[in-house]
């Protein structure tokens, strides 16, 4: 996936990936089933180190994915500072 792709950026909006407005905007179905196929890989393979894909088509440890407190999907660090807003080192420099 290329990751200045406009559908892309869209997942990674924080706005629009609440869990309020996914459930009724079918154009989400496709985060739904991302964020649950991410569920059952987690729940299916019962050992660590396992891989899972994140939104940018990479694969990554479980470990070091972090997932969101409100959608459930999982990013890896680059996504996720996108989809959290800010990035780490913006963060600290608070
Ligand atoms: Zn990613
Ligand atoms: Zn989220």
């Amino acid at each position: 996936m290329n990751r200045l792709d406009n559908e892309y950026i869209k997942r990674l909006e924080w706005k629009i990936v609440t869990s309020e407005t996914m459930e009724d905007k079918a154009e989400y179905a496709d985060k739904r089933n991302h964020v649950r196929k991410q569920i059952e890989v987690i729940a299916a393979v019962p050992k660590n180190w396992k891989t899972i894909q994140c939104v940018c088509g990479r694969n990554f440890v479980i470990e070091n994915t972090f997932r969101c407190l409100y959608c459930g999907e999982r990013f890896c660090e680059k996504c996720a500072e996108i989809h959290f807003g800010q990035t780490r080192e913006e963060y600290d420099a608070k």
